[in-house]
């Protein structure tokens, strides 16, 4: 009976499930299939999908090993030594990538992707600060933490979640990244750490590490105050280290403690799997450690989550031996080309103006001149966009500056320059469109546009 029961009439495909109350009874393997996966086509399509910084695209071997891998928990170290020997082998090549200075001396893990990693980074040096005070006798009551008001959204998490006071740093149009200007009023005996962004989301400026540690210095010189530097590299460290291999930024810099990537952005593997390193194990305070049994040894483990999948960890080591240095190179650098290209398109186009050019990380932004007209907005052309399957959000700045709109393109490897040369006919074709308009569009409601920030 079943093979010749036509998919889509069958018992369950030609009826409608409950959406929100579990079905009685069991279905076919292929109709509960078949509805998933229909229910899905209804997404965005992934590799159109110029709004997230996340993986879109990875090759056949990669899709193999995943599918192999799919049911391996990464926290069963002892049912899975070589998966943990693996992720212990990935943290230590992205510690040399980094520079740290003394490979034996190093700690590092992997996360379920870079707002795990970034929570671990600020809470080693809450407690690094804490243990500090304690010894010196002093208040452990008001810890703060400094940052650019252009912080990823994971930064706010942390400070909420974890009693901390943030204190952003306005951004203005003179100061559209953290850059030392002024920090010294932010800066106090109560601040456990400086974050520090390779890889701005708005816009994928870098803020300049260097020139923060620097006046850092100074501070330290003026006040005695010793604050120390996390880097959130979620996208730039693993772009910069290829790219722009003289910028300092990593642990070259004697102020910077810790660090973090996502291995699921410009580490090129499918979500979830983030990373981060510590300069030495003396910035990484014991108390946050825990020891788990390993092989009958100690392994040292310090999450937020247990169970995870492994399966990222693996595709993390795959790309590693697949690319190289050279190959991620390649990769980084054929992103940036296509983003640059798009860029000074856009920016040779009338109504718009460039507020980043894609030769950082390959993600820029760019605004609507002001005199260009009152009938349409970004939001407008994101929709038109969308409309053809691209989805190029709109959205507001940061605080600060949040009545400015920005449109954004994420570059990724899998955006050929085929494919950019099909997207730039159809912003240009949308946007001779809302300019034949002859009266404004609808009032759109400022913020409405999705993004990732
Ligand atoms: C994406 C991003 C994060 C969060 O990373 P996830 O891997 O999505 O958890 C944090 N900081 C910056 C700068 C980011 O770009």
């Amino acid at each position: 009976m079943l093979s010749i029961n036509p998919v889509f009439v069958r018992p369950g495909e030609a009826t409608e499930f409950d959406k929100f109350v579990m079905p009685d009874g069991p279905s076919l393997p292929e109709t509960a299939y078949q509805i998933v996966h229909d229910e899905a086509i209804l997404d965005g399509n992934a590799r159109l999908n110029l709004a997230t910084f996340v993986s879109t695209w990875m090759d056949d071997e990669a899709r193999k090993l995943y599918l192999e891998a799919a049911d391996k928990n990464m926290i069963d170290k002892d049912e899975y030594p070589a998966t943990a020997a693996i992720e212990d082998r990935c943290w230590r090549i992205l510690a040399d990538l980094w520079n740290v200075p003394d490979a034996n001396d190093t700690i590092g893990t992997s996360t379920i992707g870079s707002s795990e990693a970034c929570m671990l980074g600020g809470l080693a040096m809450k407690r690094l600060w804490r243990e500090r005070r304690k010894a010196e006798g002093k208040s452990t009551e008001n810890p703060n933490m400094v940052m650019s008001a252009a912080v990823q959204v994971v930064w706010e998490k942390f400070c909420n979640y974890w009693d901390i006071e943030p204190r952003y740093v306005p951004i203005t149009p003179e100061h559209m990244v953290l850059d030392g200007h002024e920090l010294e009023k932010y800066v106090d005996e109560n601040t456990i750490g400086v974050v520090a962004i390779l890889g701005q989301t708005y816009t994928g400026a870098y803020e300049p590490v260097e020139q923060i540690a620097k006046k850092l210095d100074e501070i330290q010189q003026n006040t005695g105050v010793d604050v120390r530097i996390h880097v959130d590299g979620a996208s730039g460290a693993m772009v910069a280290p290829f790219c722009q291999p003289d910028l300092e930024w990593d642990f070259r810099i004697d102020r910077v403690n810790s660090i973090n990537t996502s291995g699921h952005k410009y580490g090129l593997v499918y979500p979830g799997v983030g990373w981060v390193v510590w300069r030495n194990t003396a910035v990484l305070p014991e108390s946050i450690i825990f020891h788990v049994s390993y092989l009958g040894g100690d392994m040292p483990t310090l999450a937020l989550n247990f169970s995870r999948p492994g399966a990222q960890v693996l595709l993390q080591y795959y790309q590693f031996l697949r690319l190289g240095r050279e190959g991620y190179r390649e990769v980084q650098q054929n992103s940036i080309d296509v983003a640059t290209y798009l860029s000074s398109e856009i920016e040779r186009m009338a109504p718009f103006e460039l507020v980043s050019r894609g030769d950082t990380i390959p993600v820029f932004a760019w605004v609507l001149k002001s005199d260009h007209t009152d009938n349409w907005t970004l939001y407008d052309l994101a929709d038109r966009l969308r409309m053809k399957g691209w989805l190029v959000p709109a959205y507001p700045l940061a605080d600060d500056l949040s009545d400015v709109v920005l449109q954004r393109i994420v570059v990724k490897a899998g955006l050929s320059r085929d494919l950019a040369t099909a997207l730039l006919a159809d912003i240009k074709g949308e946007v001779a469109y809302l300019d034949s308009l002859t009266s404004p569009l609808p009032d759109r409601v400022a913020g409405r546009g999705q993004f990732h920030h």
